[in-house]
């Protein structure tokens, strides 16, 4: 059994390939041609069942489906003070104007960053509790999966280290007095939302293994 990765984030590629040793993984670009998926859903569970889904097809089109199964991350933060912005929005999170719509699309990490701090700041609010959400899918022969994995903290309003991505340099774990962008790889792969995710996806992934041997 093979695993594509179906993202093209290359951050979110490194940590799920370090976590899932053991595995034959392949990012999305070494299997199929780039192509656009649109992620509509409403949900960290549906965008990521429209990703794991899309490159499943994808995948049938090739008639690789015999031999590879797809696995997606859908992910981002959630500020309790900004009522759950930016979540399903994270990556986009600067291209949205003040009315909700999506106005622009240019949303870098860094552009991303910077509007929450300055959504923290127009509250006069240093640091606000937050938390990450994965959902992880796979779509099989075997039908489609999903898991979900949490991290709960707080999201600060000045950046602290150049570790990991995203909102890593603003987000201090619970039982940590530093950011994930300050802390190291290894601990980040111990307590994160994306592990947790993984740890449950993996009996998932143990069951087909055995299904796709015994084929
Ligand atoms: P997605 O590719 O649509 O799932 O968007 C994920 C976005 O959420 C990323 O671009 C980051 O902005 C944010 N995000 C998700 N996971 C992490 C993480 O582990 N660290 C930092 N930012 C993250």
């Amino acid at each position: 059994m093979k695993i594509v990765l179906a993202t093209s984030n290359l951050d979110k590629v490194k940590e799920i390939k370090e976590f899932l040793k053991g595995y034959e993984i392949y990012a999305l670009s070494e299997v199929v041609k780039p192509f656009e998926i649109v992620e509509d859903g409403s949900s960290f569970q549906e965008n990521a069942l429209i990703k794991s889904k899309a490159v499943f097809a994808k995948l049938k089109e090739l008639g690789f489906e015999g031999e590879f199964i797809s696995l997606s991350d859908d992910s981002g933060i959630s500020v309790d003070a900004l009522g759950g912005e930016p979540g399903i929005y994270s990556a986009r999170y600067s291209d949205i104007d003040e009315s909700g719509q999506m106005a622009a699309k240019n949303a870098t990490d860094a552009s991303n960053r910077a509007k929450l701090i300055s959504k923290l700041n127009a509250l006069n609010l240093q640091s606000s509790l937050a938390h990450y959400t994965a959902c992880i899918a796979i779509s099989s022969k075997f039908g489609d999966f999903t898991t979900h994995g949490f991290m709960y903290g707080e999201a600060i309003n000045e950046e602290r280290g150049t570790n990991g991505f995203g909102y890593d340099a603003l987000f201090i774990p619970n039982g940590f007095n530093k950011t994930l962008g300050e802390l190291d790889n290894e601990t980040k792969l111990k307590i994160s939302h994306r592990s947790k995710g993984l740890e449950l996806a993996n009996f998932v992934l143990k069951s087909l293994k055995r299904h796709y041997k015994s084929d």
